[in-house]
């Protein structure tokens, strides 16, 4: 699928896209920013309805498309938690679904497990946006942490991107790292051996021509970022908590880690972190996990904009 039409469109994984396709997300999206902040108003959305439909805990993925789409005139319907639906009575995701999609126009749904969204897209005749599917894919805070990358570094070709963390279950880096090739980025993947980047997509870059550095240690791969992206130890993947507690705390970023960095490094999270980066680290010009946050608005917008038509 190549062209820019996304009207009807589900948003599954971050592999439906072509860079001309999320080029053209993030162009949008940069003229959503007044709009998202609230200084230009809109009607864009106006009597259009998003379903939220949360089965697992969310605060930045639900409340900015909730924003988003508030700010384009559209209103917003669901649950942030499946114990106060028919979820808790035993109704099936597709039954859900279903129902969720005769209330509304376009459906977020985030699920614990991978593969939840694309099943869902077949039983909801209105496009369905991944939230979040388990272990799986993130593409919406894939398209953010592009534009974060593209407006705070001007470009994201040739930028050297450390990721650390959890790389095995972190579903943001799955999308992130396969979307970072495909702009032509350098990427390095550290994490413990066994929560290290999964074949399947160490393979989908290769594909792409890339040869991305694997380490277990951040200190000589900090020192050549452009760009580190850390993320949280994924705790409530882990089907043994003593597997967890074993790399809990592996990688945290304080200001000793930040002696000898590229004086125009930017430092990123999906969030929330627990512990992964220091509090003094967020005064540094480093730290840039709050304003891509507040990206997921824009992008988010921008994205709203086109699966429901009011936007080319
Ligand atoms: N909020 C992100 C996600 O839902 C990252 C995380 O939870 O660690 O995947």
């Amino acid at each position: 699928m190549m062209s820019t039409d996304f009207k009807g469109m589900d948003v599954v994984s971050i592999r439906d896209f072509s860079r001309e396709q999320i080029e053209h997300v993030l162009r949008l999206a940069e003229k959503m920013v007044p709009i998202a902040k609230g200084e230009e108003r809109s009607v864009m959305l106006e009597g259009r309805i998003l379903g939220t439909v949360f089965y697992e805990p969310s605060t930045r993925t639900r409340l900015s498309f909730e924003s988003a789409m508030s700010r384009l005139g559209g209103k917003c319907l669901g649950f942030g938690e499946p114990k106060v639906s028919s979820v808790a009575k035993g109704e099936t995701l597709a039954d859900t679904i279903r129902m969720i999609d005769s209330y509304c126009d376009a459906i977020v749904l985030r699920h614990t497990q991978e593969g939840a969204a694309r099943l869902a897209g077949h039983f909801a005749r209105k496009p369905v946006i991944n939230a979040g599917d388990g272990a799986g894919q993130h593409p919406t805070q894939t398209m953010l942490d592009l534009f974060t990358i593209r407006k705070e570094k001007k470009k994201i070709e040739g930028n050297h991107v450390v990721i650390v963390g959890d790389l095995k279950y972190g579903r943001t880096v799955h999308s992130l790292s396969e979307a970072l090739a495909m702009f032509g980025a350098e990427l390095t993947f550290v994490a413990p051996p066994n929560l290290q980047i999964p074949k399947e997509h160490l393979k989908a870059i290769e594909a792409m021509g890339h040869k991305p550095k694997i380490s277990s240690t951040l200190g000589e791969a900090i020192k050549d970022a452009d760009v580190l992206y850390v993320t949280r130890i994924q705790k409530e993947r882990f089907p043994d908590l003593a597997e967890y507690q074993k790399v809990a705390g592996t990688y945290r970023i304080d200001m000793p880690m930040l002696k000898d960095v590229k004086p125009d490094l930017i430092i990123m999270h999906p969030l929330p972190r627990v512990g992964e980066i220091a509090p003094e680290v967020d005064a540094t010009p480093y730290a840039k996990y709050f304003e891509q946050a507040f990206n997921g608005v824009p992008v988010r917008m921008a994205l709203l904009g086109l699966v429901l038509g009011g936007l080319k």
